[in-house]
């Protein structure tokens, strides 16, 4: 279609919908550490993108600048067609749109499953106690563990601490969701009561990026591989060739040790 064709007919299609993240000549260092090299990136809306590479990599880091918990040196970060800005309000709405969801849940010790779901959209979104309660409550009902509300995080195992730390980010209705080595830090009997939720959210048609060793649900769950070193994006490509046909020896390596 012509560029005034498109204009007459206005109607927005998903073709014309910006990326849920894009990310353009992002470059990022720590001291001398070169850690994110002209990184350069869309996402589109609904798509669930695995991120893979070996240790110090960037991988974490990648995800940090995406919600705003890095700052870049320079290059660009937009969620949804909105650049990051720099600091300010404008900021902390827009991290709103981003959950996150790390290998340590960062639970709130001292404040019950429930409160700890409630906080952030009673504080930072201003909604009314009665309603984030009733909000926080289905969410704990979607991610299994409705009947643990009022317990405290040290009362639950690590995967349902996991699942709480999800229903939390989820409480303020982020259009993207990062996960971190979610499962790295869970016993392994625990691992898939965790991947299960994440699966049901990515059906749902949330967009996700998640930082994961879990080769299974990588497979499963993933429509895109992103693989990591040096700071770069050295291989983008869909799970099945990725796994069967990895282009670079840095790939090649990693999964010769990971598989
Ligand atoms: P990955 O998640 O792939 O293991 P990271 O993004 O955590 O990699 O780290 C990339 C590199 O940056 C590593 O060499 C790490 O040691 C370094 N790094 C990460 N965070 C910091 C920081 N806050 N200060 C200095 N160096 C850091
Ligand atoms: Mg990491």
């Amino acid at each position: 279609m012509t560029d005034a064709a498109d204009a007459i007919s206005g109607a927005a299609t998903a073709a014309d919908a910006p990326p849920m993240i894009s990310m353009r000549a992002v470059d990022k260092h720590f001291g001398k550490l070169h850690v994110l090299r002209d990184i350069n990136l869309e996402v589109p809306r609904g798509q669930v993108v695995i991120v893979l590479g070996p240790s110090g990599s960037g991988k974490s880091t990648l995800c940090r600048t995406i919600n705003r918990l890095e700052t870049v040196d320079s290059g660009t970060i937009a969620i949804d067609g909105t650049d990051l800005p720099a600091e300010g309000r404008a900021l902390a709405r827009l991290r709103t749109e981003v959950g996150m969801v790390f290998q340590q849940f960062n639970l709130f010790a001292h404040k019950s499953i429930l409160e700890n779901v409630m906080l952030a959209p009673v504080k930072v979104r201003g909604i009314d106690k009665k309603k984030a309660r009733t909000e926080a409550l289905a969410l704990l009902d979607r991610v299994g563990i409705a009947n643990q509300a009022d317990k405290y995080p040290a009362q639950l195992s690590g995967g349902q601490q996991q699942r709480v730390a999800i229903a939390r980010a989820l409480a303020m209705n982020p259009k993207v969701m990062l996960f971190d080595e979610p499962t790295s830090a869970l016993d392994p009997e625990m691992v898939n009561e965790v991947l299960e939720v994440m699966v049901g959210l990515a059906k749902e048609g949330m967009t996700m990026l998640v930082v994961t060793h879990e080769m299974g649900f990588a497979r499963r769950a993933g429509e895109r591989v992103l693989f990591m070193a040096d700071g770069q994006i050295v291989e983008d490509s869909d799970p099945e060739t990725f796994f069967t046909a990895p282009n670079s020896d840095r790939a090649k390596d990693f999964l010769g040790k990971i598989l």
